[in-house]
């Protein structure tokens, strides 16, 4: 049986857990292949990976420890004694670019995936994306190392999953995308009383069961402008063929506008392990595990437009989106530190997006940067939104 070898990197979070079913699954349904989890990475939670590890048919023969202080109480069970360990950040890219690897599952949250992500598709590698961060952070660098290397770029965000399938059908480009958004747990609060969200409330999304950072995102619906920004890349279209519609119960994913008006949308109820299997057996469709939506009940499928004062988010992204360039890097890396503010009680849920929009316009925008300006302004707007929000002099 042909072996295919996947990288799961973020094997322990939201994710990497179901890809890990996933993988599981398709040993089931697809008994010609053998889909084998030949690396997988975990940060702190080595319990976790530890757990992954032994799910699988075929043990992992190299384990990814990327976080070195949890490392260093790591001892695997005897089942895995015999895989590789390594540790460190540069062990990530060590196992994205490994010659035996045909698919990567970029799978880390923020944008502490960008480098083994790039790495990746530096290296001609099948990409399963869901680190949706590597495109907002550096899409014209990920877009460059496509054309050199031939990797594919699968997306595993279901509305890019979506939207990738809605075009399967036609072979010119679209007139629009148009991406759906849950709206959140907040989709009906006012200002005001987004203004006193506290963590909790913000962390109980009404459709998904997320990673707590993407959680947030989809809150003040920076998720949706991340996406906005992903979409841009991952389809090269301008942002002004972007368009976001609130659609409150997950089930169109989204949808693809083309020139004669026609306008295809893909339906599925709304569980990740569907847009992660697609992304490892496209072109194939085989059984997936999540259930079929139910057509015995009376459905309502809703589509509202965003209200764009109460998340201001969305001018955010698309304002991004449009100017490129250095923009991204320095508004990913504010949201994730304002995040981490907001979770820990520092900071207002509402001062997270006003803040990354001060730190855009604080920072000297560029608009061909190199990685190593990337990566340096990320530095610099993390610490810029500790300043803005007072936690620093
Ligand atoms: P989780 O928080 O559940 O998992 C994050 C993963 O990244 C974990 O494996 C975690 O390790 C690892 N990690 C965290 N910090 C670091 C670091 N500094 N270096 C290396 N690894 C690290 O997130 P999700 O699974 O929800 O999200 C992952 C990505 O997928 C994000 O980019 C998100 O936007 C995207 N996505 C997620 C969706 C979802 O349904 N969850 C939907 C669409 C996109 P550990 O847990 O061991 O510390
Ligand atoms: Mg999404």
């Amino acid at each position: 049986r042909p072996a295919q070898n996947i990288a799961v990197l973020g094997a322990t979070g939201s994710i990497g857990t179901a890809t890990v079913d996933v993988i599981n699954h398709l040993n089931v349904v697809d008994p010609q292949n053998r889909w084998c989890m030949r690396s997988a990475s975990g940060h702190r939670n080595l319990n976790c990976l530890t757990q992954m590890a032994q799910s699988v048919q075929d043990a992992p023969a190299h384990l990814i420890l990327s976080d070195a202080q949890a490392a260093a109480d790591y001892c695997p069970p005897p089942e895995l004694a015999n895989a590789k360990v390594s540790v460190g950040a540069e062990a990530l890219v060590e196992a994205a670019i490994d010659p035996a690897i045909d698919i990567v599952v970029a799978a880390i949250v923020g944008r502490a995936g960008l480098e083994s992500t790039l790495a990746a598709f530096e290296h001609g590698k099948r990409v399963a994306l869901a680190n949706k961060e590597t495109l907002v952070v550096a899409g014209p660098l990920v877009r460059e190392r496509i054309e050199k290397s031939g990797a594919e770029m699968l997306p595993v965000d279901s509305e890019h999953s979506a939207i990738f399938q809605c075009m399967g059908t036609c072979s010119s480009k679209p007139k629009r995308l148009i991406l759906t958004a849950s709206g959140g747990p907040f989709r009906t609060w006012s200002t005001d009383q987004m203004d006193a969200a506290t963590p909790e409330s913000a962390l109980a999304h009404p459709t998904w069961e997320m990673g707590p950072k993407i959680t947030i995102d989809s809150a003040t619906m920076m998720n949706k402008s991340l996406e906005v920004i992903e979409a841009r890349w991952l389809f090269d279209l301008p942002a002004d063929k972007i368009e976001v519609v609130v659609h409150p119960q997950s089930i169109i994913h989204s949808m693809v506008e083309f020139e004669d008006g026609s306008v295809i949308a893909q339906l599925s109820p709304p569980d990740m392990r569907l847009p992660i299997q697609y992304a490892l057996t496209y072109p194939r469709r085989l059984p997936c595990q999540s259930p079929p939506l139910d057509r015995t009940q009376t459905w309502d499928l809703s589509l509202e437009p965003v209200d764009r004062e109460r998340f201001p988010a969305l001018d955010l992204g698309f304002e991004v989106a449009r100017v490129g360039g250095t923009a991204g890097s320095v508004v990913n890396a504010a949201n994730e530190q304002a995040v981490g503010l907001f979770l820990n009680g520092e900071i207002r849920f509402t001062d997270i997006v006003q803040t990354c929009r001060r730190v855009l316009e604080n920072h000297s925008y560029q608009s061909d940067p190199s990685l190593e300006t990337l990566l340096e302004l990320d530095r610099w707007a993390r610490k810029e939104t500790l300043r803005c929000c007072g936690q620093i002099a």
